[in-house]
């Protein structure tokens, strides 16, 4: 990360945080290319910085870089960075907006935002629940980030949307946990204003149909339009106290459609950070 740019952090900021972490994926590598790619779509000039509420973000998000990692697979060392770099930002009085890499970020993100925020939701859009108690041995696996982070009391609730391949273990570890589920096909019988206190977005982009989001690992047909998604992230109560967008695989993407897609989430996001400050 820049340092001098986390020192003029402040409450009122969103600190941007590149995390190119894809050796933990299970199936293909790609995502550690994903923050150049969703920082191009950003300042491409095809869009400009207001939300859909009309909130102008250009003052508010702050590029801080990118967290130092070695990206080798299960490396306890890039976990602890990613907890001591989001930690730093926290500590600024800013809320961290990490764009990944693989899933795997997450955990270690939300053992630095967990402890600071008692009472938090964490809202998981993704296709999956990655909620493996072992893949690949690999304990940071981009398929086990939810089973660490509910072993660890990391959050009183998880709120997964958009899931539609959930194995029976996956079934047996979201009972075991207390994980809620809101199934793809079942979208509509979740009530975003039944969330209440400090939320955390967590948003994998394969939770979007591959229509929308082609550039993923993982193509999972039936999932969530970017209309629904964009209104699900405006109808949660707030406050937002960090988020994240995972798993873009820029070498599957289709001329960049899916960094948009990324990019405009970011966007969304930043302005529903400091909507409730
Ligand atoms: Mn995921
Ligand atoms: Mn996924």
């Amino acid at each position: 990360m820049d340092q001098t740019r986390v020192e003029h952090l402040r409450k009122g900021l969103v600190a941007l945080c590149g995390i190119g972490i894809d050796a933990n994926s299970s199936h293909l590598a790609g995502s550690a290319d994903a923050p150049e790619a969703i920082r191009a779509a950003l300042r491409g000039g095809s869009a400009n910085d207001v939300t859909e509420a009309g909130v102008d973000i250009s003052e508010v998000l702050v590029d801080v870089g990118d967290v130092t990692v070695t990206n080798d697979a299960g490396s306890e060392p890039d976990a602890d960075s990613i907890t001591t770099a989001i930690t730093a930002i926290l500590a600024s009085g800013a809320t961290p907006l990490s764009i990944g890499g693989d899933h795997s970020i997450t955990y270690p993100i939300l053992r630095a935002v967990g402890p600071k925020n008692p009472g938090l939701t964490v809202v998981h859009f993704d296709a999956h629940p990655d909620l493996y108690d072992n893949f690949d041995d690999n304990r940071f696996s981009h398929a086990s980030p939810f089973a660490r982070t509910m072993e660890d009391g990391l959050c009183d609730r998880l709120i997964q949307i958009g899931v539609r391949t959930a194995t029976a273990h996956q079934r047996a570890q979201a009972v075991r946990f207390g994980v809620e589920t809101v199934e793809a096909r079942s979208l509509s019988a979740f009530d975003p204003s039944s969330v209440a206190g400090p939320v955390y977005v967590t948003f994998d982009l394969d939770g979007l149909d591959p229509a929308f989001a082609p550039g993923v690992s993982h193509h999972e047909p039936g999932g969530l339009t970017t209309r629904q998604a964009f209104d699900l992230i405006a109808a949660l109560p707030g406050p937002f106290v960090g988020a994240d967008v995972v798993e873009l695989n820029p070498s599957r993407d289709l001329h960049g459609m899916t960094a948009m897609v990324a990019a405009k989430l970011v966007k969304e996001l930043t302005a529903r950070c400091i909507q409730d400050l």
